[in-house]
């Protein structure tokens, strides 16, 4: 087989199998065999062989990113995609969708259309970009967190199909509150365009949520953050997401927006596959003073802040939110890579992605190497090794 590289692995946790000792065959950026080493078929190609203090998982998938180190996605700057890009890339994230906070019409309409440019010419060396992630502006005032009530917006069809043409085609995800006055509408309207609708910044019944889900929604944004209060007579949308099995929910794990005994019962609750890991990381990860959209974030107490002190997404990255998850016994470490990697996969589903099931032959070769500590050592883009000096 006249293939690029072999990978020789210990250990591929993807969430199907464990501990055993397997190959990949890559050959222009993509897996053409996989199988037990032994079975290996013979090749000439570069080998690299990583012993039993290493594992290998597939590149981490993040569905929720404002920012990285100063940048945000809604900056007016040529590069800011790139930045912000290449900065997770190297903590192991190989695909993502930028995530646009609510401000002004006139930015949302410009984000989407550089994310769309984004999505359509990949940038060698850089991730993957699967489509935006919209969170906003039609979201409920009393449930806004660091969303400015100047740029929340009654659901609006007209605006609705405006952004979707912005995005061309590149629109992932929306954000949006189902019980405001016309968001089955703009729910509807997005479902159909194949964009997934979720449920957030939201003070939905459980009910409420119900309808949604049947409207069309899929997920729930940043499950426990911005959202009515779990309570044993009103489930609410907390409530609702756990009940429903199919339904996925994005967890912010940093151990400040939700506390690590909430993230276990969840974990006990909530089937893993339905679960994914985000960041929700902005431009504080890494500066002294950052922006969120029109806003200034300062990082402190272990995440970002407006100046009052709201919490205004995260400073975490992939790894950590891996780490953290196993190290504070909520999921087993094949559990987390199936959440930072597979499950958002899933969420997208098919033509956004490539493949459900990465690392799975005919996927693209996107991978992370961990160490015995589970600290990224090196990353894997496309059939390329982005370099221990990127790190
Ligand atoms: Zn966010």
């Amino acid at each position: 087989m006249n293939a690029d590289l072999r990978v020789d692995i210990p250990l591929l946790n993807d969430g199907s199998s464990a501990e055993t000792a397997v190959s990949l065959l890559i050959e222009q950026g993509l897996v053409v065999w996989r199988g037990p080493t032994s079975d290996s078929p013979p090749s000439t190609c570069e080998a690299r062989v990583l012993d039993s203090q290493h594992c290998v998982v597939p590149g981490f998938v993040d569905i929720h990113v404002h920012g990285a180190q100063g940048v945000d996605v809604t900056d007016d700057a040529a590069d800011a995609l790139v930045a912000v890009g290449a900065a997770h890339l190297v903590q192991g994230t190989t695909a993502w969708c930028p995530t646009i906070v609510s401000c002004a019409t006139e930015r949302m309409l410009a984000t989407l259309e550089r994310v769309g440019r984004a999505r359509a010419v990949r940038s060698a060396g850089l991730p993957r970009v699967l489509g935006a992630h919209l969170e906003g502006p039609f979201l409920n005032p009393d449930r806004r967190g660091a969303h400015p009530m100047t740029a929340l917006r009654a659901p609006d069809i007209a605006l609705a199909k405006e952004l979707l043409a912005a995005a061309g085609g590149a629109l992932a995800l929306l954000t949006i509150a189902p019980e405001l006055p016309g968001a089955m509408a703009v729910i509807e309207l997005m479902h159909d365009a194949g964009v997934v609708v979720s449920i957030g910044h939201s003070q939905a019944t459980y009910q409420q949520t119900l309808d949604a889900f049947a409207a069309g929604c899929r997920s729930v944004t940043h499950l426990f953050n911005a959202m009515s209060a779990f309570h044993h007579r009103h489930p609410g949308v907390m409530g609702a997401a756990i009940d429903c099995d199919d339904v996925w929910c994005e967890l912010i794990a940093d151990g400040v927006h939700v506390a690590w005994p909430m993230v276990r019962l969840l974990c006990r609750a909530k089937p893993t596959e339905r679960i994914a890991l985000i960041t929700d990381c902005t431009a504080a990860w890494g500066a002294a003073s950052a922006s969120l959209g029109e806003q200034t974030i300062t990082a402190r107490d272990g995440a970002a802040r407006l100046n009052d002190g709201t919490l205004a997404g995260s400073t975490l990255t992939m790894d950590r939110a891996l780490r953290g998850v196993v190290e504070h016994g909520a999921m087993s470490l094949t559990q987390a890579v199936y959440s930072a990697s597979v499950a958002p996969c899933a969420l997208l589903a098919g033509e956004l992605i490539g493949a459900v099931r990465p690392l799975s032959v005919g996927a693209p070769a996107d991978l992370v190497v961990l160490d015995a500590q589970r600290q990224v050592v090196d990353v894997m883009l496309a059939g390329r090794w982005i370099g221990t000096d990127r790190r």
